[in-house]
């Protein structure tokens, strides 16, 4: 085990196991919020993906004293100004179920034309000092009339990917990590870890320097 740690600001096991699997061949051990004693929870009301992600990890930085890793991402409709947003996952509300808020969408988007969207992830590693970098990744898609197929979750049902001409919900799971904003920024994260395990490395020398 690397004594280089990693922490990612969620306490979601597959969240965990997924990065954990991505990183394997690099020299870092991913912790997950469940291995250290409570930390207060951010507060996600940023205006971007890259904020609330920031606020995410910087928060759980500085409580630990660590790198932490955290992620936000959502879906994005043109004709509705932008909406869901950064609103994604409460948009129907705190106890809301997937379909209702893919069911609030749809009714939402009733009379438009404009069916462009695009989903949009992004994952960023902050240090306690409050410094961070970003990996981000987009796809782009239109909102379907009505839900189609049951794989996945969240919005998947009604966003059709038109280069295959299936929702996110009709396609495999790796086909959907291959072409998806999670994959791509995971993608981006991966091919430049070697940098971020540098950026990590020159950081902890000057914070023992200090
Ligand atoms: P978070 O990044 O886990 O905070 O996701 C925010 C919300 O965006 C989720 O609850 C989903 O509703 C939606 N979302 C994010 N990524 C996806 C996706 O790949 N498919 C469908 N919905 C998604």
């Amino acid at each position: 085990m690397s004594d280089r740690i990693l922490v990612l600001a969620t306490r979601n096991k597959g969240k965990i196991t997924e990065l954990r699997r991505q990183l394997s061949g690099f020299d870092i051990t991913i912790k997950g919020l469940d291995d250290f004693p409570p930390v207060p929870e951010a507060i996600e009301d940023g205006m971007t993906f890259e904020e609330n992600a920031y606020k995410k990890a910087f928060s759980t930085a500085r409580s630990l004293g660590l790198p932490a890793l955290a992620d936000d991402s959502g879906i994005v409709v043109r004709a509705l100004g932008g909406e869901p947003g950064v609103h994604s996952a409460r948009y129907a509300g705190d106890h809301a179920s997937d379909e209702d808020r893919y069911s609030k969408l749809l009714k939402e988007m009733e009379g438009k034309t404009d069916r462009g969207a695009y989903f949009e992830c992004a994952i960023l590693i902050a240090l306690p000092t409050g410094s961070s970098m970003t990996f981000t990744g987009r796809c782009d898609g239109e909102i379907t009339f009505e839900p189609k197929g049951d794989k996945g979750f969240g919005y998947d049902p009604v966003f059709l990917y038109p280069p295959l001409n299936m929702t996110f919900a009709q396609i495999h799971l790796e086909e959907k990590n291959r072409v998806s904003h999670r994959g791509m920024a995971m993608a981006r994260l991966k091919e430049r870890f070697n940098e971020v395990l540098r950026w990590l490395e020159e950081q902890r020398i000057n914070s023992h320097a200090t």
